[in-house]
């Protein structure tokens, strides 16, 4: 297409390019630097309970606060520290300002669990297990009000390893959760292998609820397999009450979106 449009096409494709670029390379150097220069900060996001309607668990979620490019997504900056070994620095960072921050709501709501975010690349990193083991013992938040996620398409890199991995983090007493599921391409069968507590079905599906059936059948059919394997279902992305209203009607367990609270940080939640 951009052949069509002439030659300054090109020319604007080229400076969109060495720009995109150039954010790339100082992201990358500067991300280096931003747990020590405290850039990096969590937004909480709340997940909540379909039958009684409470709270449960809140989802601790990434935010870098870049001096020059302003707020910056994980979509963004977690791929780049995947990319340079950066994400077992910032992994562990990350677990040990939750389970401190964790504290304080946990006080008003003693029940409260706490869910964090785990890459592909920390699923065989022998420094995991200590890492969470040792956040543990110096926030005194105990091993079983901590969750991990780790997305389908992570697990399914190498199962046998990441199977090793979260067995151990069961063994320290976490618990586990499938992140995404729907968008990679495992089977049940290959996920009950594992040992998984709870199973995050992608807001793709639960976003065509009330629109499409195909998106109703999908998202019933995983909640009947996932019962059936005693995993406990959370909706992701519910941003309309009708979709709230469906999910309770199939018997999904919790669901976590903007329509029931955006992520914030911990002094809001
Ligand atoms: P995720 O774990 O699936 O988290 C859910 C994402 O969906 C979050 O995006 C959240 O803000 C967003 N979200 C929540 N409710 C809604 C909704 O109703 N509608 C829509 N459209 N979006 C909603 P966020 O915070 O940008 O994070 C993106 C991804 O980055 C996360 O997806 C997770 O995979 C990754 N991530 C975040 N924090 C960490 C971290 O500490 N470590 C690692 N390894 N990955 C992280
Ligand atoms: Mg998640
Ligand atoms: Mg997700
Ligand atoms: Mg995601």
């Amino acid at each position: 297409q951009a052949k069509t449009k002439g030659r300054g096409r090109h020319a604007f494709f080229d400076v969109d390019l060495r720009e995109r670029t150039h954010r790339r390379l100082q992201l990358e150097q500067d991300l280096r630097e931003a747990p020590r220069r405290g850039q990096l900060w969590l937004a909480y996001q709340p997940i909540v309970d379909l039958r009684t309607g409470e709270t449960t668990t809140v989802e601790a979620l990434l935010r870098w606060n870049h001096p020059r490019y302003g707020l910056i997504s994980p979509a963004e900056f977690i791929p780049l520290a995947e990319d340079s070994d950066l994400i077992n620095l910032i992994g562990g960072h990350m677990l040990r300002m939750a389970t401190e921050e964790i504290l304080g709501p946990r006080q008003r709501y003693p029940g409260l669990q706490l869910t964090v975010n785990l890459s592909a690349r920390q699923l065989d990193d022998p420094a995991l297990v200590p890492a969470v083991r040792e956040a543990s013992q110096v926030s005194g938040l105990p091993p079983s009000a901590m969750c991990l996620e780790i997305t389908e398409s992570a697990l399914m890199l190498d199962p046998t390893a990441a199977g090793r991995t979260l067995a151990a983090v069961r063994e320290l007493g976490a618990r586990l959760a499938i992140d995404d599921f729907g968008t990679g391409y495992s089977s049940l069968a290959q996920l009950m292998t594992l040992p998984l507590d709870t199973l995050k079905i992608d807001r793709t599906f639960v976003s065509g609820l009330g629109e499409s059936r195909d998106a109703e059948a999908i998202v019933t059919s995983i909640i009947a397999m996932a019962h059936a394997v005693d995993l406990t279902v959370v909706a992701e992305g519910v941003e309309h009450e009708h979709q709230l209203e469906i999910l309770r009607e199939l018997g999904c367990d919790l669901a976590q979106g903007y329509h029931l609270g955006r992520p914030v940080p911990a002094d809001q939640l």
